[in-house]
């Protein structure tokens, strides 16, 4: 329907790149790993700390998964250990904007540059964010979004790929609308009436349809508040909380402007999961983002287990991620800030 193209146009203006809309975060990465031909041998390179629909998308394809660490501060891929990691086979570089912090996309992209490799961003978290003033989307060779409802804006269900590489945009495109060739100059099979289309690589269908787009529309309007919203309560939160004895903030790195998905404080391992219960016994609905995608029992066939990235692994042991989204009301987070405070003061009085 028309609202495709409109949405799709809209998104363009965000993201700075032109997108192709689709049916939710993982068929983005789907598409974009259809995009650089991902095949059977070839290795990406991504970090552990995210949803494991980075990593999914790539091994349905036979690819093998590189893990490298991350850095300890922003959970982030670690650009100086990225290099160690390549080998002949490597196709790309999947970078995650964890929390919807972007990555070291300048540092990503001169590596990837050297060894002639794709950067891919799994921007699921970062819609909206800037790097170094330059929107996400308009960076990587493929940018991948997620408008799942938790996520920056939402579709319902939905997802876009976004590139400034115009072959790379048209191959994901034809990924997800069932390969279908309806350009006559490019078809292999010619003189054929007006009905003709013809496919020259498999595709699936990740169309979103018309009246999700209609939604993602209003959504994107809105997308500018939601932001000042998201970074008002990120704001507040770093306030109230800073300085408290075995509380780590999230850091944000200055050359980011982020719009916040996340709000991911660390707490000491050893109390990780009272805390937790705790503050869901008080109605407040944390979360922990992430088990480390290499932890999975899908990967210990694989080789792979716990030890593997101590950075990661110590990264989620003490990870919390506080509740921040459009409709959370000051009381609200006051009533958190409170909690966790309380919490706090209980467990380790000794050192407050
Ligand atoms: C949410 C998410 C995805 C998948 O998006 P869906 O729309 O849920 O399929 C992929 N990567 C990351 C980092 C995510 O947070």
């Amino acid at each position: 329907g028309p609202l495709v193209e409109k949405f799709e146009s809209e998104l363009e203006k965000i993201v700075g790149a032109p997108c192709v809309s689709v049916t939710s975060g993982t068929a983005a990465l789907h598409c974009a790993y259809a995009a650089i031909g991902l095949k059977p041998g070839d290795e990406i390179i991504t970090p552990p700390i995210t949803f494991i629909a980075t990593q999914a998308t790539a091994a349905i394809f036979g690819a093998k998964i590189v893990f490298v660490d991350i850095q300890e501060n922003t959970g982030n891929i670690d650009p100086l250990l990225v290099e160690a990691a390549i080998t002949p086979n490597t196709k790309a570089i999947v970078a995650v904007d964890y929390a919807g912090q972007p990555a070291d996309l300048d540092e990503l992209r001169v590596i990837a540059d050297k060894h002639n490799l794709i950067l891919i961003e799994d921007a699921a978290h970062s819609l909206g964010s800037t790097y170094k003033g330059r929107s996400v989307g308009s960076i990587a060779d493929l940018t991948t979004f997620s408008f799942f409802p938790t996520k920056n804006m939402t579709t319902a269900e939905g997802g876009a790929v976004s590139s400034i590489n115009p072959d790379l945009l048209s191959k994901a495109r034809k990924f997800s609308r069932q390969g279908l060739v309806r350009n006559p100059e490019e078809f292999k099979i010619k003189n054929q009436g007006a009905w003709h289309q013809e496919v020259h690589e498999f595709g699936v269908n990740y169309r979103l349809p018309d009246v999700l787009c209609a939604l993602g529309i209003s959504q994107l309007s809105r997308l500018s508040s939601f932001k000042g919203k998201r970074q008002a309560l990120f704001a507040h939160y770093m306030n109230q909380l800073s300085n408290i004895p075995n509380l780590t903030l999230p850091q944000h790195n200055s050359h980011n402007d982020v719009m916040w998905h996340l709000f991911p404080i660390r707490v000491p391992s050893t109390h990780r999961r009272e805390i937790f219960d705790e503050l869901r016994n008080r109605g407040i609905l944390v979360q922990v983002n992430y088990l480390p995608a290499y932890r999975h029992p899908v990967f210990s066939s694989l080789g792979f287990q716990e030890g593997d990235y101590p950075l990661s692994d110590n990264y989620f042991a003490g990870e919390i991620s506080l509740p921040i989204y459009n409709d959370l009301e000051v009381n609200q987070q006051d009533y958190i800030i409170q909690s966790v405070l309380d919490i706090f003061e209980s467990k380790f009085s000794s050192k407050l």
